[in-house]
């Protein structure tokens, strides 16, 4: 009797399995529906290959990506495996011919795109003899995930139409909670295996304010020759960075979707046996790509989401070795991706999703946390600091900013949670935009507190307080912030706040006479606009009890 541990050495060429593997190939072979969750690299594929080997019949695989499917395909003829695809780059003969064979049970996998499903094909598979359906890259059922596809919705009819009554397997790096109960939702799944997604190789880093294309010929100058890629947001762009780097004469090459497949396909070689050491993409590169010994991934602009980002990031470092993962992080790029999804013609609820999504995107790039923790943390995994991202190393002292996160949280609560951050920075930095002047008087309390410090420095605490969790940005297109319960505390006293910063931060106003003579004339001014009496004048003491709720 050939076990699963058999078949892996002999059929594959491995000695051991990787972790998760064997318990998913069992829950398999018990003809339980399983959905297996493993990061990127983590070996998803033989969950349903050895599994097909073993059962009778043959094992339906749904497969987005029809280059990803030939390269399977021919990977497994390659072991002697028997396996074809049929996908809308073949003729009408061949696929006829592919059903043949199926019929015959000439072949042990059959790769369907989920478009071909619901278009024409049912009826030839339901005369399969299907024992197994492996959904690959489930996440694309879930309009919670990042990659959302309308035909991988109907999958789950297809599939219980099926006369056989397949068992089901699903898999995905996607690992949010949510997704994941999505997915075992939608195809009535009931057990989840899930793998550890922390890749203690990879070394995460933020780079904020600095100039990318210097950073990025300085970071290629010093890693000369060393295998990596940097994703870039648009087709121009990468065009843009390629030439860029030209002139810098370092090496690389490019990869995006308005190339010429066989264009692609020649990049994408040289890339793949280090013929160019850089390959500059867009997003469009990478799916499928098992290249082991990529040393980095930077993404020049920020991604939509933090999924997307640990997917592309985690093509660093497939063979172990330390590999760095670089988020080269400007506020700009956020707002150009907002106003994507502001363009696109994806309905309300969906907008709102991507609008959350980037929003806890730009949280990661706001966070003084260890990053791999943060991340594993929106993924639903408890860990302990990685102890070599950019945060853990970061060696700048932190400073006590309480009284300046208190009166950010004030100003909050004052407004009554009704505003942005741009309007609570406008209030607290004394501006004289018509928006804040004409507000309700007693929502502006905190007027001026903070006007010794610039918009953008009152902006960049504001992310950072809600990278912290002591606020929140509820919802959508323009998020409101509110006090989370965090922040009670630090309103109450009863928590402090530290953060590191380069500068010293100069946070009481009441220490200092001349800003205090200034906030005075400040807060004058806009009582006599608006034609109310000039506040209480504040002391050390009213301060105080301005921050207290
Ligand atoms: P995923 O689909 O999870 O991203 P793949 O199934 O493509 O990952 O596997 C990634 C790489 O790991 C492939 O090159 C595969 O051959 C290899 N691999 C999978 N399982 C094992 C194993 N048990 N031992 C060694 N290598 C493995
Ligand atoms: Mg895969
Ligand atoms: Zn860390």
């Amino acid at each position: 009797m050939m076990t699963p541990q058999t078949i892996l050495q002999t059929k594959f060429g491995y000695d051991t399995f990787r972790n998760g593997q064997a318990k998913v190939i069992d829950n398999v072979l018990d003809h339980q529906n399983v959905l297996a969750i493993m990061p990127t690299g983590g070996g998803k594929s033989l969950c349903y290959q050895i599994p097909a080997l073993m059962m009778d019949g043959i094992t339906l695989v749904i497969s987005p990506l029809i280059s990803l499917m030939k390269d399977q395909v021919d990977a497994l003829n390659e072991n002697g495996i028997p396996a074809t695809f049929i996908n809308s780059s073949l003729e009408y003969d061949e696929v006829e011919e592919r059903f043949e064979m199926a019929r015959q049970q000439q072949i042990k996998l059959l790769y369907v795109s989920p478009e071909r499903l619901d278009s024409g094909y049912f009826n030839q598979l339901a005369q399969l003899p299907v024992s197994l359906v492996a959904i690959d890259e489930a996440h694309c059922i879930s309009q919670w995930g990042h990659d959302f596809r309308p035909s991988y919705l109907k999958l789950t009819d297809i599939i219980k139409q099926l006369p056989t009554e397949p068992t089901i397997i699903a898999l995905t790096a996607t690992a949010t909670p949510k997704v994941a109960n999505d997915i075992m939702d939608r195809l009535n799944l009931v057990d989840e295996v899930k793998t550890g997604f922390s890749r203690p190789n990879l070394s995460f880093k933020v780079v904020k304010d600095q100039n990318s294309d210097q950073f990025l010929v300085d970071y290629l100058t010093v890693n000369h020759e060393q295998s990596g890629i940097i994703y870039a947001s648009t087709r121009k762009e990468v065009e843009r960075l390629t030439l860029m780097l030209k002139r810098h004469h370092i090496k690389s090459t490019m990869y995006h979707g308005g190339m010429n497949r066989d264009e692609r396909r020649q990049n994408q070689d040289d890339f793949l046996y280090d013929r160019v050491p850089v390959m500059v993409a867009t997003n469009a590169f990478g799916m499928g790509i098992d290249k082991s010994n990529v040393r980095f991934v930077i993404h020049d602009q920020v991604p939509g989401s933090l999924e997307s980002y640990y997917q592309e990031a985690g093509r660093a470092g497939r063979d172990g070795l330390d590999s760095e993962a670089i988020l080269l992080f400007k506020l700009n790029d956020v707002q150009i991706q907002h106003f994507f999804i502001d363009q696109s013609d994806m309905d309300e609820q969906t907008k709102q999703r991507e609008y959350d999504k980037l929003q806890a995107m730009t949280q990661y790039a706001n966070t003084q946390q260890c990053l791999q923790q943060y991340i594993l943390d929106y993924f639903g995994e408890k860990s302990a600091s990685c102890g070599h991202c950019g945060n853990c190393l970061d060696d700048r002292e932190s400073q006590d900013i309480t009284v300046s996160a208190q009166q950010v949280l004030s100003c909050v609560k004052r407004m009554h949670e009704r505003f942005g951050k741009s309007l609570v920075a406008q209030v607290l930095t004394g501006s004289k935009v018509k928006r804040v002047m004409q507000m309700r008087f007693d929502e502006l309390s905190t007027y001026g507190l903070m006007h010794n410090r610039s918009q953008k420095d009152v902006s960049e605490l504001i992310d950072f307080l809600t990278a912290s969790n002591y606020l929140y940005a509820d919802g959508g297109q323009y998020p409101i912030l509110k006090v989370a319960p965090r922040g009670v505390s630090v309103l109450r006293g009863d928590e402090q706040v530290f953060r590191k910063t380069a500068v010293k931060v100069q946070q009481a106003l009441a220490e200092d006479d001349e800003l205090f003579e200034e906030l005075r004339t400040l807060r004058r001014e806009l009582a006599e606009q608006q034609g109310v009496p000039p506040f209480v004048i504040f002391s050390d003491k009213t301060l105080h009890d301005m921050c207290a709720i």
